[in-house]
């Protein structure tokens, strides 16, 4: 006899089950597909018990004949491909003929369909995968798809389910999925008899995410719109500033299939990038549209896994077409005619750059910068500011002055209130002019050497960043293993700054270009508490203006906060 068997159909059932059948919330997203491959316009879901006792689906769609239904349950059976050829351009949900036999080996299943025209149906009952019983049933035309008693024939796996509540919120979470991505379905939710969610036809994406998502995150959904040839990337996502601690608003969907895939998520996070606090989540559902030779669908049983032939191109599309949508300009920066923007370059001199760094002395971030001295320091120079523009072009911004010394308070020119961090905005901007001048900065050697002492972590993380502390201007120096050595610093910074922002790296545990940059540009911008006069706020605002980041500081947080006569009137509760 040979040790090697084939095994019995309803064992191999069983084993398909494990992949395609982890709980009660996987039966809603198949039997709910199925109802959607079958055309419904309307599909009713009901559960108990978080769907463990029963999960049941009615839809308005094809319908099975008996014949049919027999081989619905049968591994392999599908009407939905028919060859490879197929496979590769699969445009429905299911495919692989797995989902309902698997569900039939696990749970006690009943289907009930009647085909349009007929005045009665027909039923079959499955029990853990054994034929009950088949025959008539008066029904009009609809499919009832009903799953009681799940996985109750294999112990070891119901003991991996979560209370039923929780199981009851994956549930509604994989319909909500579906009612995303299927606007032209009607679709309804009871739990325990109650109804939890009705999506009706014609609604807007938006008009359904009202329904499951927070008002405030839908007030200021962007929409996210980007062709490029065959691939299209649309949706919506929130403001950073709408940004919440939760990571679970974020949906995909690859020619309309649900999927989770980490090539889109790093490329929505790659959009947000800089605008979020590192505890924050942007909030989106993107749908990505594209050939189907560009993806393979068909990566895992469960089907939410897919592999691009390109996610290099996958994730630029993305994170530029979310990108794109986030970038605002407060300011609203007035065109200016040629003949102006002329005249506006000799005022500045010839040196004058749209974006300058440092070494452009018209537009000086500092006070008291560009003497590129190696002189010794002996202690702190006055705090910084930024200091006025030698000549403040036309911003179209009128200055109405300081908040607690701490926010700049501007009306721009089509009449919004702009209120502006001060030590934001300022970081920003030297931020970015230090990254400008990155490998240019000069070292201001100092007279005595300052000793700072290191734990062995700290040396080893020391080491990482060291050619980018040096290409900084940092002259460091390691005496043994536990001390450093501070011989010069960047000529932007006081020696105080300077050796605080050190430590702040250490502490932070920085391992990069970014980190490093923002742990200067912290220490030596304007604080909050520090008054500005009129033309150090307008100059502050200039240099921001030529950000290629104006929105959010470098870790993260909004700079300025925009008010027009739409968010007044909620204010004052006129809305
Ligand atoms: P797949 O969806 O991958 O084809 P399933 O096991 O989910 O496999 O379903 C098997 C077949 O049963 C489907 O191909 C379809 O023909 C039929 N079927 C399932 N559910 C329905 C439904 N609600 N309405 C009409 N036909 C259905
Ligand atoms: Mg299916």
């Amino acid at each position: 006899m040979s040790r090697i068997k084939v095994l019995p159909p309803g064992l191999q059932n069983q084993i398909a089950a494990g992949e395609v059948v982890e709980r009660p919330s996987s039966v809603v997203k198949e039997l709910v597909e199925n109802s959607l491959d079958a055309g419904a316009g309307s599909v009713q879901v009901y559960l108990e018990q978080g769907g463990q006792a029963l999960v049941e689906v009615i839809d308005d769609g094809s319908g099975m004949l008996p014949r049919e239904m027999a081989l619905a349950v049968t591994r392999h059976a599908t009407s939905k491909i028919f060859s490879m050829q197929d496979l590769t351009s699969v445009q429905s949900f299911g495919f692989r003929g797995e989902a309902l036999p698997s569900i039939a080996s696990v749970s006690r299943l009943r289907l009930a369909s009647c085909v349009q025209g007929q005045d009665e149906g027909n039923f079959l009952e499955i029990m853990y995968g054994d034929q009950l019983q088949e025959g008539p049933e008066a029904m009009t035309p609809s499919t009832r798809v009903t799953v009681k008693n799940l996985l109750a024939n294999i112990p070891a796996r119901l003991k991996f389910l979560k209370t039923k509540s929780t199981e009851g919120k994956k549930c509604s979470e994989n319909f909500i999925r579906l009612a995303l991505a299927n606007l032209e379905v009607e679709l309804e939710l009871y739990s325990e008899g109650r109804s939890l969610y009705r999506f009706f036809r014609q609604e807007s994406l938006k008009d359904r995410l009202l329904k499951v998502w927070p008002e405030q995150v839908c007030r200021d959904l962007k929409k996210v719109e980007l062709d490029q040839g065959d691939f299209r990337v649309h949706g919506v996502a929130s403001s950073p500033e709408n940004a919440q601690a939760r990571g679970e608003r974020m949906l995909f969907y690859v020619n309309n299939r649900a999927v989770k895939d980490k090539t889109l998520f790093s490329a929505l996070k790659q959009a947000y990038k800089g605008r979020l606090l590192s505890r924050e989540y942007p909030q989106a559902v993107i749908f990505l549209e594209l050939p189907p030779e560009e993806v393979d669908v068909n990566v895992h049983p469960a089907k939410s896994e897919v592999r691009f032939r390109n996610e290099r191109h996958v994730f630029s599309l993305v994170s530029r077409a979310v990108g794109k949508v986030l970038d605002k300009n407060y300011f609203e920066v007035p065109e200016m005619p040629a003949g102006d923007v002329d005249a506006d370059r000799k005022t500045l001199g010839s040196s004058y750059r749209p974006c300058p760094g440092l070494t452009s002395p018209e537009m000086p971030v500092f006070r008291e910068d560009f003497r590129h001295e190696t002189a010794p320091d002996y202690g702190d120079r006055p705090a910084k500011k930024p200091a006025p523009p030698a000549h403040v072009p036309d911003m179209g911004l009128s200055y109405l002055g300081q908040v607690e010394n701490s926010y700049l308070v501007f009306l721009n020119s089509s009449g919004r209130l702009l209120v502006v961090d001060q030590h934001g905005a300022h970081e920003r901007v030297i931020f970015e002019e230090l990254k400008n001048r990155q490998g240019s900065v000069q070292s201001r050697m100092l007279a005595m050497p300052i000793h700072i002492e290191l734990h062995q972590a700290e040396k080893s993380l020391l080491e990482e960043i060291w050619s980018i502390l040096r290409s900084l201007g940092f002259v460091l120096e390691l005496q043994g293993e536990r001390l450093l050595q501070v011989k010069g610093l960047p000529d932007i910074v006081s020696t105080g700054e300077g050796v605080e922002a050190l430590r702040s790296m250490l502490e932070d545990k920085t391992r990069d270009m970014d980190g490093v940059l923002i742990a200067l540009a912290c220490r030596t911008s304007i604080k909050s508490g520090s008054s500005m006069t009129r033309d150090e706020a307008l100059g502050l605002a200039h240099k921001l203006m030529q950000c290629k980041e104006m929105n959010f500081c470098p870790h993260g947080r909004p700079i300025c906060m925009d008010l027009g006569g739409k968010e007044l009137e909620r204010l004052f509760k006129r809305r």
